[in-house]
């Protein structure tokens, strides 16, 4: 689930990797997974073009390329972006592949096959599903605090899926949610409306504090494969069971799979109503 964070240093990466780069071959291998929304032909039309820039949106990669062209990756839980030689093997996932005009392969991968890559014309950006149901990003227009609470006020919940939802602020994922509460030390499945001043005022601080500090590890840690996930050194997300880095206590894991929720009791407290 490559959130913000992630999102943005592949962005960088790619932009120092990739940019300028002519894509001179294309194949599809699986064609469900891409959306073409302008009559043409793909693999016919992608070809020739370069990539002029790659930016960031929320969870979603924009890829900018020549003569109107727009790739965008929605990557949702397990799509990834893979830049490597021809050589290597191809993984059962691949979406579809992209051979570079300096050898390199730019691939899309999609575990689950959740997520989803469109191509369009620039004009089209609007066009492209759940972009625009994004709310602000939440490093590139993160809100003063009088507009953050106002903000929140419209959304109703537990404030862990408020963030999750990514209609508030765009690029907070599950994993991110449950940093940034745990940093707040707010109670995950606390009702929006029951948070104190305090409570927001904390949140607002750690959202950020968070984000970063996640950024700058990344930066560190991502390297070449930038279609593995670096997820070993979040504070509580993922590591059930292990001890809480602020007071020693069980890490809590409630649900499974890819919607799980991890916290610390002592940390966070709260109730957990049972439904
Ligand atoms: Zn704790």
């Amino acid at each position: 689930m490559p959130e913000a964070p992630d999102l943005e240093v592949i962005k960088d990466f790619l932009n120092q990797r990739a940019k300028g780069l002519l894509v001179e071959q294309a194949q599809v291998l699986k064609p469900l997974e891409l959306r073409v929304l302008t009559p043409i032909d793909f693999v016919q039309d992608v070809a020739g073009r370069s990539f002029l820039g790659f930016s960031r949106r929320g969870k979603f990669l924009l890829m900018e390329l020549s003569a109107e062209r727009m790739l965008l990756v929605n990557p949702m839980l397990t799509g990834a972006i893979q830049l490597c030689p021809p050589s290597t093997r191809l993984v059962k996932r691949t979406s579809f592949r992209l051979s570079l005009s300096n050898g390199k392969e730019l691939r899309y991968l999609d575990e689950t096959q959740m997520g989803m890559a469109y191509y369009i014309e620039s004009s089209q950006l609007e066009e492209v599903p759940r972009l625009g149901e994004q709310g602000p990003d939440v490093l590139d227009q993160y809100p003063a605090f009088p507009e953050f609470k106002q903000g929140l006020r419209r959304f109703q919940g537990e404030i862990k899926g408020v963030l999750a939802r990514g209609q508030f602020l765009a690029g907070i994922g599950n994993a991110y949610a449950d940093e940034v509460l745990f940093a707040a030390g707010i109670f995950p499945f606390k009702k929006r409306s029951a948070l104190s001043e305090e409570e927001l005022g904390s949140l607002h601080l750690a959202i950020p504090n968070v984000l970063h500090h996640a950024i700058a590890v990344l930066r560190e840690r991502t390297g070449d494969d930038i279609h593995l996930k670096v997820r070993d050194f979040l504070a509580v997300h993922g590591k059930g069971g292990s001890p809480c880095p602020n007071c020693g206590g069980n890490i809590t894991t409630i649900g499974a799979n890819h919607r799980l929720t991890n916290y610390c009791r002592q940390c966070q407290p709260g109730m957990l109503l049972k439904n």
